[in-house]
Parts: C-alpha cells; sequence; structure tokens
C-alpha cells in the first residue's frame, strides 16, 4: 500500500467559543480520492482550512509524512503541496485568465515548474486556453471553477482539497467537475481529499469517504459500502 501522506489526529476547532470540529480524525494515502461528505454545517470547510493551515486546532494534530504539521503556517503547507480550492472559487474576476494564473505561482514550488505546469493546464483545459486574455469575471461559472482548479494546479499539488467544486452548477458541468477529480489522480498521480454536499456523486468518484455530522466523524470506509448501506442511503442518498 502508498504511504499516508496526510492524518488529521483528533482535532478539536473552535470559532471563538463556537465548537466546530469535535476530534475529528481522518487519513488520506497517497493516490486517493477520499470524499468528506456531509450536510451543511457539518464541519467539512472548517476540516479542509485546519488541513491546509488557516485555522489552529485547539487540540489534536495535522501530520504530514510523518512530519507534526500543526504550527507550520499555511504559505509554508502550500510548499509542502498541500493546495487548496476554497469555496466560492478564490479567482480574481478583473484580472484575465493568464494573470490569474501567474498570481497563482507565489510559492518556489510553483515558480519553478511555471510554463510546464502552463501548459498542462492549457492541455487539461483547452478552453482557458482559448480565452487566456478574457477577465475571468466574465467567464460562465463552470469554468470559472475550471479556472480555480487550474490556478491550484499550477502550485503543484500533492494533495488537492476541492471544497464544493460542483456549487452552482448545472448537473452535467457539475458531475465532470467532480469527475475531474478521478482524472487528476489518474492522469497526474495527485491525490485529492474532495468536500461535496452531492454525496451521490462523490461517493462514486471516491475510493473512501468519510461522513461528518455537527462535527464528528460517524461513519468512514469504502466508498462502494458506504453507497450501499441502508442509513447512508436513508440520510444522504434519499432512498
Ligand atoms: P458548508 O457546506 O455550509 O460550508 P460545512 O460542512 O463546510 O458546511 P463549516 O463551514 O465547516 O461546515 O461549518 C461548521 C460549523 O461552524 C457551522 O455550524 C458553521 O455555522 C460554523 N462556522 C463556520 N464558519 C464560521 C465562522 N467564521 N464563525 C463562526 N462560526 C462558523
Amino acid at each position: 500500500m502508498a504511504g499516508r501522506l496526510l492524518s488529521v489526529e483528533n482535532i478539536d476547532v473552535y470559532y471563538g467559543e463556537f465548537q466546530a470540529l469535535f476530534g475529528v480524525s481522518l487519513e488520506v494515502y497517497e493516490g486517493e480520492v477520499v470524499a468528506l461528505v456531509g450536510a451543511n454545517g457539518a464541519g467539512k470547510t472548517t476540516t479542509l482550512k485546519t488541513i491546509s493551515g488557516l485555522l489552529r486546532p485547539r487540540r489534536g494534530r495535522i501530520v504530514w509524512e510523518g512530519q507534526d504539521i500543526t504550527s507550520v503556517p499555511a504559505y509554508q503547507r502550500a510548499e509542502l503541496g498541500i493546495v487548496h480550492v476554497p469555496e466560492g472559487r478564490g479567482i480574481f474576476p478583473y484580472l484575465t485568465v493568464y494573470e490569474n494564473l501567474v498570481v497563482a505561482a507565489y510559492t518556489r514550488r510553483a515558480r519553478e515548474r511555471f510554463e510546464e505546469s502552463l501548459e498542462m493546464v492549457y492541455e487539461l483545459f483547452p478552453r482557458l486556453r482559448e480565452r487566456k486574455r478574457q477577465l475571468a469575471g466574465t467567464m460562465s461559472g463552470g469554468e470559472q471553477q475550471m479556472l480555480a482548479i487550474a490556478r491550484a494546479l499550477i502550485q503543484r499539488p500533492r494533495l488537492l482539497m476541492l471544497d464544493e467544486p460542483s456549487l452552482g452548477l448545472a448537473p452535467k458541468l457539475a458531475r465532470e467537475v467532480v469527475y475531474l477529480a478521478r482524472r487528476l489522480r489518474d492522469e497526474y498521480g495527485i491525490t485529492v481529499l474532495l468536500v461535496e454536499q452531492n454525496v451521490r456523486l462523490s461517493l462514486k468518484v471516491a475510493d473512501r469517504a468519510y461522513v461528518l455530522e455537527t462535527g464528528r466523524v460517524v461513519r468512514e470506509g469504502p466508498a462502494g459500502e458506504l453507497e450501499k448501506d441502508p442509513e447512508i442511503r436513508r440520510a444522504y442518498l434519499g432512498i
């Protein structure tokens, strides 16, 4: 089995006095697509932000390739290859597509291989090459989501964390974007941690999944098993 890339060990995370996560633990192995699913407000985004270093856990640890990175700041985690595509995309609407890609290369890791990464991103998303001089904010929602993912790829992720990539997209595009997680793993060897409200779709795409409820991991396992689980089907798949 491939090596363990990430472990989240028993983290408690607070916003002020409000506790959002209660002893959350999860693991991601190299080459996996792992989904983190759950209802609105379950703590999925909070978990990703804690992994990328935007939030500090009050208890517990974040471990990357065996090293405790709990107190490593976010920009240094990006140098390690931990890259987060935030919910709402985080692109710059008044910059062109190309400029958005240039400013994404703020880490040394990204700058060193920028030309090569640019070519890879344009091959993966030919639309972005066609529209490289267009202002990002004038593109369709689907194209903007592609750009958000392209910006993350420019950073040469080893672990790519996608927060609700399908949000606001028409069903067909939503499928495409979520299936992209699988392609990135298969074609580029990128490990993916996917947060999705569309449980059905994420269980199709992921190898393994964790189910979060009100800040706690309540289920985990191979995605195929969870998909067949009567309780999951009732609670999340409307069956
Ligand atoms: P969503 O899909 O809506 O983003 P989520 O599963 O990602 O849901 P989180 O955004 O992680 O959930 O939120 C977990 C809990 O923390 C929720 O109860 C939410 O209201 C609360 N919360 C999130 N951000 C903040 C904040 N900045 N300040 C206070 N509470 C917050």
